[in-house]
């Protein structure tokens, strides 16, 4: 059975969150709130509980998972972190940035994926904080989605994966971010995955741009990437979604002979133009405000998949700041598929009659 938690995050009730550390503890999985995205998680030093996070998501066993964090303490007990890079996670921690470094002994091989390194992260969100010191040990969270699909920002995305399957899903309000952490490899200052935490900032805080690939764009699926994550499709409704990277002005005319037969998901700009052809239009915001179409990405992802639409369209953002993370995502959650044009739409389209 799956007990909800309801907690304010602004006071988050000690009684509740000695409940959900009492269920860590003993090797329970607990879905909770970060600023990011929900987590699904479990004792990160214990390797049964871990394991059966992979079996609830449906999650590769070679796709490691991020140790969450209350203390700088707890993240030199799990990861031999360069004090060069310490000193900075010191003044900026908590914040969406994860970062890899070499393991410690006491990470079990289930939460590494089998790699050497392990990822750590301290979440700025009370609710998590409190969650992690109250249960004394660092907990290991993917996102809590089942696998290849989007990532859940408030807890009835979770309830809707998860109900029966976890020991307990607390519910804090939606995800302040709404998209996953920014993670770092400390190894080659590498962006193994574009998120919340922009890359003006880590220049900003590290003093240098980190290393930007095809791969952490979300361009290209690499087969032995440095992030396993990376190599596997996510993100997807189960809708068909076709991403539209050309002029928003245009979409209008290249979608007419698809009247009433797609669901649209864009700024709220381009879906007063787009209204008449959409079976239905999702706002994500306005054009400019990109931390809120951050915000509202993955809901709208999941609230697709309820309308029972032929196919949907997204549309593309400009790629810096935020958006790096948002077109990442994009790319990812339509497979790759994207257009231009009618012909290049129709040509999709005609592979999902
Ligand atoms: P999720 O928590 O679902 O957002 O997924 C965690 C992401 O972190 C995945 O893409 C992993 O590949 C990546 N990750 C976790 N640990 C490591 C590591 N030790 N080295 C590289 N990438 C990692
Ligand atoms: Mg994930």
């Amino acid at each position: 059975m799956t007990i909800m938690l309801n907690i304010d995050p602004r006071n988050p009730d000690k009684a509740k969150i000695a409940k959900a550390a009492d269920i860590i503890r003993r090797g329970g999985i607990v879905v909770f709130p970060t600023e990011t995205v929900y987590g699904i998680g479990a004792n990160a030093l214990n390797p049964k509980a871990c394991r059966k996070i992979y079996a609830i998501k449906g999650r590769a066993a070679d796709n490691p998972l991020i140790v969450h964090v209350s203390s700088m303490d707890m993240a030199d007990a799990v990861a031999k972190i360069p004090d060069k890079y310490k000193k900075i996670l010191k003044r900026i921690w908590p914040c969406p940035l994860t970062i890899v470094a070499k393991a410690r002994d006491s990470v079990p091989k289930v939460v590494t994926g089998g790699l050497n390194t392990v990822s750590v992260r301290m979440p700025q969100n009370r609710v998590a904080l409190r969650l992690i010191e109250e249960s004394g040990v660092p907990i290991a969270a993917p996102s809590a989605n089942i696998s290849k699909r989007p990532s859940s920002t408030r807890a009835s995305h979770a309830k809707k994966y998860f109900d029966g399957a976890v020991d307990a899903i607390i519910d804090a309000g939606s995800s302040r971010f709404g998209i996953e952490s920014t993670i770092i490899d400390t190894d080659n200052f590498m962006l193994l995955r574009p998120g919340a935490f922009t890359s003006a900032q880590i220049e900003k805080e590290f003093g240098k741009k980190p290393r930007i690939t095809e791969e952490s764009l979300g361009l290209k699926y690499a087969q032995r990437p440095k992030s396993p994550g990376t190599k596997y499709a996510h993100y997807s409704p189960l809708t068909p979604l076709f991403l539209f990277d050309g002029d928003a002005k245009s979409l209008k005319r290249i979608t007419s002979v698809f009247k009433g037969k797609f669901v649209f998901i864009g700024s709220s700009e381009s879906c007063m133009e787009l209204r008449k052809n959409a079976k239905k239009a999702i706002s994500l915001g306005k054009k400019r405000g990109m931390r809120e179409i951050a915000h509202n990405l993955f809901h709208s992802l999941i609230l697709l998949d309820s309308l029972n639409a032929d196919f949907a369209i997204i549309e593309g953002f400009p790629e810096h700041g935020m958006g790096l993370a948002i077109m990442n995502r994009l790319r990812k959650a339509s497979g790759n598929r994207s257009f231009e044009s009618e012909k290049e739409l129709r040509i999709l389209v005609g592979g999902h009659g």
